[in-house]
């Protein structure tokens, strides 16, 4: 009988660098690449970004 050593943790090293926010990280809208700056603490762009959506300021649709 010989002990087997059972991995459960695979060290992968480190794949993506946890770093303030990463740079050169994607927009995570499907289809869209657009490059998300390191200071973006979002994970869309600008575009597909859920909040804060510039839109016609000032104008209200009652
Ligand atoms: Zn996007």
């Amino acid at each position: 009988m010989s002990e087997r050593a059972v991995q459960g943790t695979p060290f992968a090293g480190s794949e993506r660098p946890s770093r303030s926010f990463g740079a050169g990280r994607t927009c995570k809208e499907l289809g869209c690449e657009t490059k998300l700056s390191m200071y973006n603490s979002g994970k869309y762009c600008y575009q597909h970004e859920p909040m804060s959506v510039p839109r016609t300021r000032g104008k209200k649709i009652a």
